[in-house]
């Protein structure tokens, strides 16, 4: 989605982008190691996630995901004075709620409280997931290479450098083993993110809109 947001606001950089992609997954692990949400992981559990997300309303109820897709853009204009990045970065935010009520299983509330679990459960099939998933990726590879060239060498290769990186990610984590069954693990792999937002300003600053 960040990638095919470069085409929509070219201004944002590739990193803000990320951060707006993945916000409620940056949020999410402070929330574990704060004890505020719960999460284990069930080892023999079919399918491509190993997690049970227990309870996580204040990073992935539909109503909090609103208010945060809010708070970036707030955030964004106190920086940036530029509606249409601005709405772009909080469209992004919320699509990370939509792609995970497709992908996990009923277990994103509607806000905090709710009873109501949403989620359609596509990681259950992993031939779906990786047609789904994969297409998405490319897609977004395609629209980000049609909305912007390199403006030298880095940018080709940092560009190519994150994709090649997020595919092997993408890789170990379907055929590798589950993590261990410990929070503070998980929650350090989580801010481990942070990188990919840093490896995406780098790209942004080798690159130009075509
Ligand atoms: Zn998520």
């Amino acid at each position: 989605m960040a990638l095919c947001a470069k085409k929509a606001a070219p201004k944002p950089s590739l990193g803000t982008l990320f951060m707006a992609a993945q916000w409620l997954d940056l949020l999410w692990p402070v929330f574990l190691l704060a004890g505020w949400e719960q999460v284990r992981v069930i080892p023999e559990r079919s399918g491509v996630a190993p997690f049970d997300f227990i309870d996580y309303p204040f990073s992935h109820s539909l109503l909090m995901a609103v208010v945060w897709s809010l708070v970036f853009v707030i955030l964004y204009r106190k920086f940036r004075p530029y509606g249409r990045g601005s709405v772009w970065t909080g469209a992004v935010v919320l699509s990370h709620w939509a792609l995970d009520a497709i992908t996990h299983r009923p277990d994103l509330p509607l806000y905090p409280g709710s009873k109501t679990l949403v989620g359609l459960g596509l990681w259950n099939s992993l031939p779906a997931t990786l047609v789904t998933e994969g297409a998405l990726f490319v897609i977004g590879i395609a629209i980000y290479l049609r909305a912007t060239r390199p403006v030298d060498r880095t940018g080709r290769y940092s560009f190519w450098g994150l994709m090649v990186f997020l595919a092997g990610i993408y890789a170990a984590n379907i055929l590798g083993p589950p993590p261990p069954d410990d929070p503070v693990v998980i929650a350090g792999a989580g801010l481990a993110i942070w990188l990919l937002i840093f490896w995406g300003y780098w790209i942004d600053r080798h690159r130009a809109a075509r």
